[in-house]
């Protein structure tokens, strides 16, 4: 599963030992079932610096774009993608493209507080002087 691997680099990217969260979006054009996304990734990520990590699925809405100019949530998307892939402008009738819709990547990762980016400097106790 290509999202884990991404996320497990990132993790290394970071320093990171562990990711806390996961967040993966999800074209609503895939017709994958997030459910079944998110066990799938459970299952991906056993044994790995993201084993256990907070999996959020984001749904992406579809969008689809034509020559034309038009552009917005093609029309009669669940019969349009599971039995013709061409979608038609409304405007001028000609094949629009989706521009959205059909993602599934991984967003960002959440990795613990201190492993991302530069170390932060230690609290300093603001000494008082108001003898
Ligand atoms: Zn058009």
């Amino acid at each position: 599963m290509g999202i884990v691997d991404r996320a497990r680099r990132a993790a290394e990217e970071h320093g990171a030992a562990v990711v806390e969260e996961l967040t993966v979006e999800l074209g609503a054009a895939t017709h994958v079932n997030p459910d079944q996304l998110r066990f799938c990734l459970e299952v991906a990520t056993r044994e790995t610096a993201v084993e256990g990590a907070t999996i959020t699925i984001e749904t992406v809405e579809p969008l689809a774009r034509c020559g034309c100019g038009w552009h917005g949530e093609p029309g009669g998307l669940e019969a349009a993608i599971g039995y013709a892939p061409d979608l038609r402008c409304p405007d001028c009738g000609g094949r629009t493209a989706l521009e959205r819709g059909r993602e599934c990547r991984l967003a960002s990762i959440e990795v613990p507080d201190g492993a991302d980016g530069p170390p932060e400097e230690p609290t300093r106790r603001a000494e008082r002087h108001d003898t």
